[in-house]
């Protein structure tokens, strides 16, 4: 359960699911029982993060559906601010539709090769662009299996963190995602994730000091569903999720419920 000074943030990540047809569409479903929800308890943020090309279909059902702390995210973007970069899209470009960004999800780092040093360079542009990014750290199964999730941790939030200006260091939000428990079925325990979420804080006051650790975010992402999210919203260092296949079914406003009526315990 999120200590009252954090807002909780429970986010969707569509990945390559909906194009603008089917994404407008599930957003009818789902963005009206969304504001709804959220009318019921002011410390929480829900982000919908469908694919770049449905940003703008998922923003126009949104803005038919007024209501507060509903808002859009974008799964990926590039540092540059413009220019002969094909096929990517520039934080200034995300900025005009969101106010979120995911980088460095471990598909992005998995299929495209992308490092710390990448993501953090993208973190700093979404900074400098008033972007909330979630960054994504989290160890694969050969690593956890092998021991090592808090030398995988320390090296991605390290790298992954690096040279925040002091006065943006509280902006961030970290999602911790396993990636064993990513699409699996197999979600961390809550104990287990709080235990690398407190790590996790613990790295950043290193770096960042304690007020800028004790204002951070920091979710859990990893087969999250409705049938999961208090348990893991039950423990006091998990701040909300980052959830992917339940965050395009219905299920998700399910989720966005429960965990509502767990903090407000
Ligand atoms: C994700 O893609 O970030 C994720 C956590 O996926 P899932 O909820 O499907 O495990």
């Amino acid at each position: 359960m999120t200590i009252p000074t954090r807002t909780a943030i429970i986010a969707g990540n569509w990945k390559m699911n909906y194009g603008p047809q089917l994404a407008a569409n599930f957003a009818r479903e789902v963005v009206p029982e969304l504001a709804q929800q959220l009318l019921r308890y002011k410390r929480i943020k829900c982000i919908l993060c469908p694919p770049a090309i449905s940003l703008a279909a998922v923003r126009q059902v949104l803005d038919e559906h007024p209501g507060p702390r509903l808002e859009l995210g974008v799964q990926n973007m590039y540092y540059e601010e413009k220019g002969a970069f094909t096929g990517e899209i520039s934080p200034g470009m995300v900025g005009e539709l969101c106010s979120t960004v995911i980088l460095g999800h471990s598909e992005r780092r998995m299929y495209f090769g992308e490092t710390d040093e990448l993501v953090n360079k993208k973190a700093h542009a979404a900074l400098h662009h008033s972007l909330r990014p979630i960054i994504c750290i989290g160890e694969n199964l050969e690593q956890y299996e092998a021991g090592r999730t808090e030398q995988v941790i320390r090296t991605q939030v390290q790298h992954s963190l690096a040279s925040f200006p002091a006065q943006n260091a509280s902006d961030v939000v970290i999602a911790y995602e396993p990636i064993w428990a990513i699409g699996t079925g197999r979600a961390a325990t809550a104990d287990g994730a709080g235990k690398v979420i407190a790590l996790i804080r613990q790295l950043y006051s290193d770096m960042y000091g304690s007020d800028a650790a004790a204002a951070l975010r920091i979710l859990y992402g990893g087969s999250v569903i409705s049938e999961n999210i208090s348990e893991f919203m039950a423990h006091p260092d998990i701040d909300g999720a980052l959830v992917g296949g339940a965050s395009i079914k219905q299920d998700f406003v399910e989720i966005v419920r429960k965990t509502i009526e767990t903090i407000q315990q």
